[in-house]
């Protein structure tokens, strides 16, 4: 079905196709008539399914002509999400005169603030610096029609609960309440009850499942070896653009210090920056300056960067949720992507508990000279078009004029049926 037959208005089919989208994905295809209709929605989907675009469309379409008054707020749990969700709608906006605006901490106050007197319609905001322009009478609540709640299990983990809560009752009690959550565990259950009236569930893939576009691998490896193994994997990886993630900022820190002496160009995104350097690595990321970006799970969720090729998962996350938010960051909207993990003996349960969470072995590969033995998790069968022992001998990165030699590990290619058939070599590239 194609974007015309969903009843959007004409500068919104306009924006969309200017964003080049020919086709909406599934979760678009059963949110936007449910927004459209003004009901309550209830959606939880796999990350990079078009999630922002399932609501921004139909919210957009349905707000028309600038009004001057804040009439749509997103709360979003992270400044970068609340960044990149602005940004969407400002894009599918554009041949509408709606305004929009950016609500974040971190940053002076300054800009926003002025962006907010000229008068705009929609606010993508975090709850923290909302709540201060609420406080300074910058911001009024009292216009609001349509409230997203986006990532709602992630901002109640980040402790947003109260100050959330706070804010939906500030918004008038006749709205449409819009609430996207990966999961719906009985605590957000109880947020859902207390903000949403009748609501319809609209629900898209499997909320644990590992989006099918995406091959990944355990790397089993010894302690002291983890850092020449990452290393070693990025020396043999035909890659574009490698987010790395680490379980904690002081170990982002360091890992992005030693690739930086090991000549890779690195970002390092956690919440100990400062929001210019948040800004400045996540661009510079995305515009290609840096081909490493070295994260802790702040970056896990929603984060939307066109082809990111590999996620390195440098140390297990803690929550299996975090695996799949984490290796969601590639693969996104139909990209193939692949995402290793090292995994050292200590692991073995947080292993255990991922895979029980997405209810798959994730298969185990091995590198030369890495060949630490196994500890408990299930060998998987040798894929086809593997040769040896898992990425033994797949080249090396290229000398003179920047080539990369190696292969792109386990790109996945497609049976008639869809279904992945191997990990494949490639050749040299450039
Ligand atoms: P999201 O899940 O909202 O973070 O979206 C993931 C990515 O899919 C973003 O880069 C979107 O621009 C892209 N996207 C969303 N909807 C479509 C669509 N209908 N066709 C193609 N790409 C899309």
């Amino acid at each position: 079905m194609a974007f015309k037959a969903l009843n959007l208005s004409e500068p919104v089919l306009r924006g969309i196709q200017a964003a080049g989208y020919t086709d909406p994905t599934p979760i678009q295809l059963r949110a936007i008539p449910v927004v459209l209709g003004g009901g309550d929605l209830i959606g939880s989907a796999q990350t990079g399914t078009g999630k922002t675009a399932a609501f921004a469309l139909p919210i957009i379409s349905r707000l028309g002509k600038h009004a001057a008054k804040p009439r749509v707020l997103v709360l979003e749990p992270t400044r970068e999400l609340a960044a990149q969700v602005e940004t969407a709608f400002r894009d599918f906006a554009r041949f509408t005169d709606l305004r929009t605006v950016a609500v974040f901490g971190g940053v002076g106050y300054g800009l926003q603030r002025s962006e907010l007197r000229k008068g705009v319609d929609i606010i993508a905001a975090t709850p923290g610096r909302l709540m201060d322009y609420v406080h300074d009478g910058s911001i009024n609540l009292r216009d609001i029609q349509i409230l997203v709640l986006d990532e709602v299990d992630r901002m109640l983990d980040m402790g947003f609960l109260p100050v959330v809560k706070d804010i939906i009752g500030r918004c008038p009690r006749e709205r449409q309440t819009l609430f996207f959550s990966a999961t719906v565990p009985p605590e957000i259950q109880a947020v859902a009850s207390f903000a949403l009236r009748n609501p319809q569930r609209v629900e898209v893939g499997v909320n644990r499942s590992v989006n099918r576009s995406i091959n990944h691998a355990l790397y089993p490896v010894a302690l002291a070896q983890k850092f020449d193994l990452l290393v070693a994997l990025l020396a043999k990886t035909d890659f574009d653009s490698v987010l790395v993630f680490s379980r904690t900022k002081h170990g982002a820190d360091k890992i992005a210090r030693k690739l930086k002496s090991a000549n890779h160009s690195v970002a390092v995104l956690h919440a100990n920056r400062s929001q210019n350097q948040r800004i400045e690595a996540l661009a510079g990321f995305k515009s290609g300056k840096y081909e490493v970006m070295v994260a802790t799970d702040i970056a896990a969720r929603g984060i939307d960067v066109a082809g990111v090729t590999h996620v390195i998962n440098y140390d297990v996350p803690e929550n299996p949720e975090d695996y799949v938010h984490r290796i969601g960051r590639t693969g996104r909207a139909q990209a193939v992507g692949d995402a290793f993990t090292l995994v050292t003996p200590e692991n073995a349960d947080d292993i255990r508990d991922i895979q029980r969470f997405i209810g798959q072995k994730i298969p185990e590969l091995r590198l030369e000279g890495f060949d630490y033995l196994p500890f408990g998790v299930a060998q998987p069968k040798q894929p086809r078009g593997q040769q040896g022992g898992g990425h033994r001998g797949g080249g090396h990165r290229g000398g003179g004029g920047g080539q990369r030699g190696g292969f792109r590990g386990g790109h996945a290619n497609r049976d008639s049926n869809g279904g992945k058939v191997a990990f494949q070599f490639r050749g040299r590239r450039g």
